[in-house]
């Protein structure tokens, strides 16, 4: 497993299929292969992936197991609608993750080798709560994401850094 996932997971009721079975009746929908293919990959490993990250692992044309473009996006706005998958914004393109069954916590992003390192700080949390309280605010979720260097990308350049990198 990646080094950077350092989080447990959470005790859920539920596995994410019959979360996502769930979801898809009251949705008035049927699961599909490949709606499973889909949700096998994905909750094979937890990551930080995009779609095309996903289209890439997935078999190709005529294969079992392949699953077309159009679907795979249509799947994971089900997801994420679902509440398996968190989806956010990392220098303008779509990132998901577990949701379901993973506990809440933050990234550090690492502009060179593009890694993210998760990271639960309770102070983080306590300050959410003074902030929303001052503003009479009902909190729903937050998102922070740090930019910079990680330690070994500082220690160990992989690959020659822009001059931008080093300032
Ligand atoms: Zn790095
Ligand atoms: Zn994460």
């Amino acid at each position: 497993m990646d080094q950077d996932f350092t989080l447990n997971d959470v005790q859920v009721a539920m596995t994410p299929e019959e979360r996502f079975e769930e979801y898809l009746q009251s949705k008035g929908m049927r699961n599909t292969q490949q709606r499973r293919n889909l949700m096998e990959i994905v909750y094979s490993r937890h990551e930080h992936f995009d779609a095309d990250t996903l289209i890439d692992q997935l078999p190709r044309k005529g294969n079992t197991g392949y699953v077309s473009r159009p679907t795979v996006y249509r799947t994971l706005a089900e997801f994420v609608d679902a509440g398996l998958l968190r989806k956010f914004e990392l220098d303008g393109r779509a990132v998901y993750e577990h949701d379901y069954g993973y506990p809440q916590h933050d990234h550090l992003h690492c502009t060179v080798c593009d890694e993210l390192y998760e990271f639960q700080s309770d102070e983080l949390l306590q300050l959410r709560r003074n902030v929303a309280q001052q503003h009479r605010f009902r909190v729903t979720s937050h998102r922070l994401i740090i930019s910079g260097i990680c330690e070994s990308c500082s220690r160990t350049p992989r690959r020659k850094r822009r001059k931008q990198d080093l300032i």
